[in-house]
């Protein structure tokens, strides 16, 4: 029996787990396929205060979950199929093995969408990415094309012009799905040039990464390849819930919902903390800032001296 699992090794869970190894509550932290989250896939993260110069990312996860390991944490790698949180304790299906916790910390993050054309997967971190803010410094004063019509797209397209020379949506309508003030923004500047219409095929890179991608135009079938030195895929994020089978309350997208300024969710005593359910700021810091919360609320919560049971009013 475990006081508290933690699902997922991003900076949200990796900050849980050394806030309550801190605390002496020996966390079991579950590592998923692909540890460190999604810093890991990225190259050097420059906005992680603390690190003047920089840090590769994944150094600083190695780090975080060195930190956590110093003080107690333990570590178990496989793929949690699926949970019971009908009665406490707990159940965490892992592999073949059944685990048992009388709490637990929801960190499994969310995942960006990918196009699976082929050359997007081999050339991330090589030209393609799916995070302006993190990767958008690098390509200053180059082409970068973003693929997607929504929200996102709107935005980081408009963010990279600040980098960018020329910055070039991609999308396979001829309407876009953003607000209209995401697009209005987007229309009035004059550093974006619009490809709609048109459905990605390829990615084309090269020894010094990518150079171009190859898109149809779905009116004439004709295919082309637009010129860039990047690829920011931006057809939304997809948070990693499926394994919850609906348990705890999660919003129309599958995000979970927690009470606000908390890291509550519908079930007491289980927490939630990173872009599982946040799709709004997406940070590594901001994860790391509400592992922290996750791990001070579950602690109050086995004390018993958690205030409110938040799920009845849900
Ligand atoms: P989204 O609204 O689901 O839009 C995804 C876009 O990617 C759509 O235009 C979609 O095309 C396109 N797409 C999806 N799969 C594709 C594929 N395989 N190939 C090519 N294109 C593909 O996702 P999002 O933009 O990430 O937004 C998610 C949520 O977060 C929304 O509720 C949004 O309002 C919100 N958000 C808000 C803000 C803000 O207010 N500042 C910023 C970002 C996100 P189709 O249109 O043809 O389906």
């Amino acid at each position: 029996m475990h006081k508290v699992i933690v699902l997922g090794t991003g900076p949200a869970g990796l900050t849980a787990a050394i806030y309550l190894a801190r605390a002496n509550m020996q966390p079991l932290v579950i590592e998923g396929p692909e540890p460190g989250g999604q810093l890991t896939t990225t190259t050097e993260v420059e906005n992680f205060p603390g690190f003047p110069e920089g840090i590769m990312g994944p150094e600083l996860m190695e780090n975080m979950r060195k930190q956590a390991e110093r003080f107690g944490a333990v570590f178990k790698r496989g793929w949690v199929k699926k949970v019971n949180l009908s009665k406490r304790p707990f159940q965490v299906f892992l592999g073949e093995e059944v685990l048992e916790s009388e709490s637990l910390i929801l960190s499994t993050g969310a995942s960006a969408k990918l196009l699976q054309i082929p050359g997007e997967k081999e050339n991330i971190g090589r030209g393609v990415s799916t995070c302006a803010t993190c990767d958008g410094f690098f390509f200053r004063g180059k082409k970068i094309v973003v693929v997607g019509g929504g929200d996102s797209a709107m935005e980081e397209a408009t963010f990279l012009t600040k980098f960018a020379t020329q910055v070039t949506v991609v999308h396979r309508r001829n309407e876009l799905r953003a607000s209209k003030i995401m697009q209005d923004r987007a229309r009035a500047n004059e550093k974006i040039k619009w490809k709609m219409n048109r459905t990605p095929l390829e990615i084309i890179a090269g020894e010094n990464g990518v150079t171009g991608i190859k898109v149809k135009n779905n009116e004439t079938g004709e295919t082309e390849i637009i010129e860039t030195d990047g690829v920011f895929v931006a057809i939304g994020h997809k948070p990693n819930t499926d394994f919850l089978e609906g348990q705890v309350k999660t919003d129309e997208l599958g995000y979970i919902v927690v009470e606000p300024g908390t890291t509550r969710t519908s079930v007491p005593g289980v927490f939630a903390c990173g872009d599982v359910q946040d799709h709004v700021y997406r940070q590594a810091i901001t994860a790391a800032g509400t592992g922290c919360m996750a791990a001070l609320d579950c602690e109050r919560f086995l004390e018993g001296s958690a205030t409110h049971d938040w799920s009845k009013s849900l």
